[in-house]
């Protein structure tokens, strides 16, 4: 049984509708009878659209929200149709935000746009959920770990509350396709953003995650890596069953 702080991050991409905050009611009973004295941060992140309702809803008060994304827009409230601030999305429940997934990156999401989100993100002490990762083809020519500097290098500045920073390691080959990286190449990208960022940040200690294909039977081998503080879980956190057997068998 492990004592270390671990999250889980619910991300329901473009699902989800109202009725489905019975999905997540089902999750906060069970971690309230089974997991109460666990470190534990469970976290969903659910349509915009569905923050405001899902945060009054949550009886229990034992799960956390968060947004998928946020615009890059200076001023809270303003003339720009369909764009949700920080501001508005802390407003409507979220304390958590995912920037730089690759669904967003591949539909246009630049480095530039990137630092900007975590940059006004931050500034409004929402915590950054910032996803990196290396395509197939990286892989293949044994670029990843140059892909992840780049990929870190861009976005992060300085200036920013680091602290507020998690990063989820999501290689973009295994994001739903249910391939999931082996045990060695996962414990070389973690130990190696564990020590690049405690040495070129000084983030004493980073939390760092992982997330692609995450299900109840691969995370009996992902919770023995190193420097791994938990997961980011898309198809596999819809349905409370699935996501409970997650965590449970995380437990067990
Ligand atoms: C994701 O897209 O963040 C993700 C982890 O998806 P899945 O678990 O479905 O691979």
């Amino acid at each position: 049984m492990s004592l270390k702080r671990t999250i889980f991050i619910a991300n329901w991409k473009m699902n989800g509708i109202p009725d489905d905050i019975k999905e997540i009611n089902k999750v906060a009973v069970f971690l309230q009878k089974k997991l109460k004295n666990y470190n534990k941060d469970i976290i969903y992140c659910p349509p915009a659209s569905l923050l405001a309702y899902f945060f009054k809803n949550n009886f229990s008060k034992i799960v956390k929200f968060g947004s998928q994304d946020v615009s890059i827009t200076k001023t809270p409230l303003g003339a720009f149709t369909g764009l949700l601030s920080s501001k508005i999305l802390k407003l409507s429940g979220a304390e958590y935000v995912i920037i730089g997934h690759s669904e967003k990156r591949a539909s246009g999401d630049t480095f530039k746009n990137i630092k900007e989100k975590i940059f006004l993100a931050s500034k409004e002490n929402l915590k950054i959920i910032f996803c990196i990762g290396e395509s197939f083809n990286d892989k293949k020519k044994n670029k990843s770990i140059n892909v992840l500097i780049k990929q870190i290098k861009n976005s992060i500045s300085k200036k920013i509350n680091l602290k507020n920073i998690i990063f989820a390691y999501e290689p973009i080959w295994s994001i739903g396709t249910g391939l999931v990286p082996d045990t060695e190449y996962l414990q070389k990208v973690f130990s190696f953003l564990n020590s690049f960022l405690r040495k070129n940040y000084s983030i004493k200690s980073p939390v760092i995650l992982y997330g692609g294909s995450v299900n109840a039977s691969n995370i009996k081998n992902l919770k023995i890596i190193n420097h791994c503080s938990g997961y980011l879980v898309g198809g596999a956190s819809l349905k409370a069953k699935n996501f409970i057997e997650i965590i449970k068998n995380y437990y067990n």
